[in-house]
């Protein structure tokens, strides 16, 4: 469990989320129109322990996209179909220090997609993906996620179409690993994908499941199903450490020492390995693309807690 004494942590849920809900900091993305539409004001804070235990408060039920977060899934995808050796020389494991679409940053990093976690890496990533068709692809993908969040996950259709509508930055980054050789299959069906899996519904209980599954060494708490393999999962973790939370993601790990990631719909989800996960998810998102709310209430939850992994209490 993530504390021992559930009622403390029920408390202190409480109290971050009373704290925090009135920062109304940052602003919806809005680079894909769809989600400007949100409420910003929902905000949700959910933990979920290895051995499956719920403890939400706020709007934990409402759906939104999981976007940069599924990047991670996807990477645990390819781990397990390609193994450990071909992330480093396919894809890389460097934190790029910049924005997560950035151009500079394949025009500097040795590898060109940096790693799995920023839009160059995951859209590499998700081209390296088995199957006959894409949409034997997608049905992968949505499958595995599903598996993970231990609940059956959606694509959130609006979402979709208005992300794939003016995506013309991630086709140009796709093209421009193409011409780097190091886009692994057709650049516009690898962008598709990587639209569609951003797109996914999941609310902020399923994405603390989903983060769970990685504290639970790839086991879902709540189906006991192994979705991802466990030899893998430290590594996983790793990556998330040094690169998901983008070019915040040094003073992340400085302040909160937990393996996270984020998405510009507003969710975050940080594991506590062997533990559990905390997912939060507010619309309004920093400059980085972090939520605001999202991240004070993880960073302000595990200090309450004393979780940080490098602490050796
Ligand atoms: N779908 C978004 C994009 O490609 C994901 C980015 C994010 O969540 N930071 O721009």
């Amino acid at each position: 469990p993530v504390a021992p004494d559930y009622e403390r942590l029920e408390q202190i849920l409480k109290d971050a989320h009373q704290k925090f809900a009135a920062d109304k900091s940052g602003s919806p993305a809005d680079y894909i129109p769809e989600l400007a539409k949100v409420d910003p004001e929902l905000f949700g804070i959910c933990v979920v322990t290895v051995d499956g235990k719920v403890f939400s408060v706020g709007d934990v039920n409402h759906t939104f996209s999981i976007q940069s977060i599924s990047k991670v899934y996807t990477l645990a995808m390819i781990m397990d179909q390609m193994g450990q050796q071909a992330i480093l020389d396919k894809l890389g494991a460097e934190p790029t220090g910049l924005p997560f679409n950035s151009v500079t940053a394949i025009e500097q990093q040795p590898t060109r997609v940096g790693n799995p976690l920023v839009n160059a890496g995951a859209i590499a990533t998700t081209s390296l993906l088995d199957g006959e068709s894409e949409k034997e692809k997608w049905e992968e993908i949505l499958a595995f996620y599903s598996a993970c969040a231990g609940n059956e996950l959606t694509i959130l259709n609006d979402v979709y179409e208005s992300e794939a509508a003016t995506n013309g930055r991630n086709q140009a980054i796709a093209r421009l690993l193409q011409a780097y050789g190091v886009m692994y299959n057709d650049p516009e069906e690898a962008v598709d994908l990587y639209t569609k899996q951003c797109s996914v519904g999941a609310n902020t209980e399923q994405l603390a499941a989903m983060g769970a599954t990685l504290a639970a060494d790839g086991t879902n708490p709540f189906t006991g199903e192994n979705v991802i393999s466990p030899d893998n999962v430290p590594h996983i973790l790793s990556i998330m450490l040094s690169c998901g939370m983008y070019d915040y993601s040094g003073t992340w790990s400085y302040i909160t020492g937990l393996p996270a990631k984020s998405g510009v719909g507003g969710g975050i989800v940080a594991i506590v390995p062997g533990k559990g996960a905390i997912a939060a998810f507010s619309p309004r998102v920093d400059a980085a693309g972090n939520s605001v709310r999202a991240q004070k209430a993880i960073a302000y939850i595990s200090k309450q807690l004393q979780i940080n992994i490098f602490d050796p209490q």
